[in-house]
């Protein structure tokens, strides 16, 4: 069967930089990988290919056996930084695709409250950004990202600028949510236990030029608690990932 995502053969060159080498990476639908590596290994620049903002220079990436040439809304994004509209209130934020999409305005705030509501905003719908927390704002983006429908998530270290407990609650409302609408994430992190707990495949990247050089199935059932984290299958797949990540950190650190 074919997969899902396709990723043959990618590499990005920046002028001198080799971003990305020879990528490869096969995703089934409703699968969630999360990706580690070194800072500067290539992995933005393959999360920004996936979706249409950056071009790979060699190799080629097929959604369900189609191109990707450009961003489209089968895929949502959602990056670290906020990137929510400071003039729009919460809803209107939410509802910025489908008002692209031309939907009826009482469609639009149907499907904009139906999702904030998932992600625990009632309440919130006519305040603006500023009046947030930075938690509630990435929450915000999250149901801005599913409002459109997308097939597939793209999110890059989208809980990094959060302080620890805030980004445990977003993780297990992320898995919630993911749990509950199946979409197929691909979600960028320096945090390795973020990467096993939400991840039903974790890939590590080598230090750039950057390609997948370890690939694991995290075979911890769902719905997952956040108590998985003390089990051993839990510590020995992270002490695993650990490992193999500071060897790349340590090759990335050696290169500058
Ligand atoms: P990561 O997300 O793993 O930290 P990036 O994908 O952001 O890594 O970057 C990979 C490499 O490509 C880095 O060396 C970075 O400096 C380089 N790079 C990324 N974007 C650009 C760009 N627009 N122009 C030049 N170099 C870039």
């Amino acid at each position: 069967m074919q997969p899902f995502l396709t990723v043959r053969g990618v590499e990005r060159r920046f002028d001198k930089t080799l971003a990305l080498q020879a990528t490869d990476l096969d995703v089934a639908e409703n699968d969630f990988i999360t990706i580690l590596g070194p800072s500067g290994c290539g992995k933005s620049t393959l999360l920004r290919i996936v979706a249409g903002l950056d071009h790979q220079t060699a190799g080629e990436v097929l959604l369900e056996g189609q191109r990707i040439d450009g961003p489209g809304a089968d895929r949502g994004v959602v990056f670290q930084s906020y990137t929510l509209f400071p003039w729009l209130t919460v809803r209107d934020n939410v509802c910025f695709g489908l008002v692209e999409r031309g939907l009826p305005r009482a469609q639009q705030l149907e499907i904009a409250d139906a999702f904030l509501n998932k992600v625990g905003l009632r309440g919130f719908e006519h305040h603006f950004p500023k009046q947030l927390s930075g938690g509630m704002q990435q929450r915000v983006a999250i149901a801005r990202a599913l409002a459109n429908g997308p097939r597939m998530l793209l999110m890059d270290e989208p809980f990094g600028a959060l302080d620890h407990q805030t980004r445990e609650l977003m993780q297990e409302l992320l898995l919630g949510i993911w749990e509950q609408e199946r979409k197929t994430v691909l979600f960028v992190t320096h945090d390795i236990d973020e990467a096993v707990f939400m991840g039903s495949r974790v890939v590590v990247m080598s230090a750039r030029p950057g390609r997948i050089k370890l690939d694991r199935r995290v075979d911890i059932p769902h719905p997952r608690h956040y108590s998985v984290k003390t089990t051993p299958a839990f510590a020995e797949l992270k002490a695993e990932l650990t490992e193999q990540v500071r060897v790349e950190v340590r090759a990335a650190a050696a290169m500058v």
